[in-house]
């Protein structure tokens, strides 16, 4: 069994798809969307990200630059670094790298960015547009998810669906995404695993989402033949990157399956690009 989902392959049409739209704005009028990432500190975290988001902008024609703040920079400065991106017209969206310094609120960070340039579809005036179906610019990750069950024809009507982690980025939107595709939804988290009730959830799952972060903690035995299984963690064990299912294990069991690498992860980057160009039509409503 198994079927192996290339979430490369459908980063790659993303990217095909945005690339084009670009190159037309370009064409007409010689503008180019810009996005700004934004980070604290030396960054070495979120080094890989910044990498990866650099040559998406390169692959789909997206200008891209870094600003980068001190570690020991106020919240107020950030602020006020916001609010001056906030007013650049040059500046399409921005995304702010995680994880800051414990003393900044990341909450008050991202809602202090203009909705319409909030590159990762997190600014609470975004999130509350899911409940209203009426997103556009999407959280990346949860919109990641729903693109790679969109294109590999997998329906969510009526469908079982368990999704393993509650957070904010993650579990919380993509559960009122799939509520709004009429899925039947269950979210697991860290309660129900203390509840020792996890398993009774994921083995009537017909769709299984894992955002945990924990190496291999998804096994065969805890899901139900034929399911689809999407892995977004990434979790990286002496230099090898991993997911949260036990991919070689859980695969014989699956229909079909997200590797990590090369699953979630490039379709969401790829995600960001589309969400800068809607942020791009939002401000211009151009294209
Ligand atoms: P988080 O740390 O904010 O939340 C973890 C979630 O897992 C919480 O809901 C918690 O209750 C739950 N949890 C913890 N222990 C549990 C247990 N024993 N049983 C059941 N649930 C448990 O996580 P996050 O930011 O959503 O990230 C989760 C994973 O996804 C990480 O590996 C992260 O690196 C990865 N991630 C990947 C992408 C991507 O693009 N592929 C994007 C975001 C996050």
């Amino acid at each position: 069994m198994g079927g192996l989902i290339d979430g490369r392959k459908i980063a790659n049409e993303i990217q095909r798809s945005v690339r084009e739209k670009c190159l037309a704005l370009k064409a007409a009028d010689g503008k180019t969307p810009m996005l700004i990432s934004l980070t604290v500190g030396n960054g070495k975290d979120s080094e890989i990200y910044v990498k990866a988001q650099e040559q998406a902008a390169l692959a789909t024609g997206i200008d891209f630059d870094v600003c980068k703040l001190e570690n020991d920079v106020s919240q107020s400065t950030i602020l006020d670094k916001i609010q001056a991106l906030n007013m650049d017209d040059a500046v399409t969206a921005v995304i702010v790298q995680h994880p800051l310094p414990t003393k900044i609120d990341h909450h008050v960070v991202i809602s202090s960015l203009t909705p319409e340039k909030d590159a990762e579809g997190i600014h609470p005036s975004n999130l509350g547009k899911i409940f209203r179906r009426e997103a556009d610019i999407l959280p990346c990750t949860p919109g990641a998810v729903m693109k790679i069950l969109n294109a590999n024809n997998v329906g969510l009507f009526g469908k079982e669906v368990v999704i393993i982690g509650h957070s904010p980025i993650v579990g919380k939107p993509l559960s009122l995404m799939m509520l709004n595709e009429t899925a039947t939804t269950t979210v697991c988290h860290i309660g129900t695993a203390q509840k020792g009730d996890i398993k009774s959830h994921t083995s009537r799952a017909d769709i299984l989402v894992v955002a945990v972060g924990k190496p291999a903690f998804v096994k065969s035995d805890w899901i139900k033949e034929g399911a689809v299984v999407v892995d977004v963690g990434i979790n990286n064990i002496e230099g090898k990157i991993v997911g949260d299912v036990d991919f070689d294990d859980v695969k014989k069991r699956a229909s079909l399956i997200t590797p990590v690498p090369g699953g979630v992860g490039p379709v969401t980057v790829s995600i960001l690009m589309r969400n800068v160009l809607r942020a791009y039509k939002a401000q211009h409503d151009e294209l």
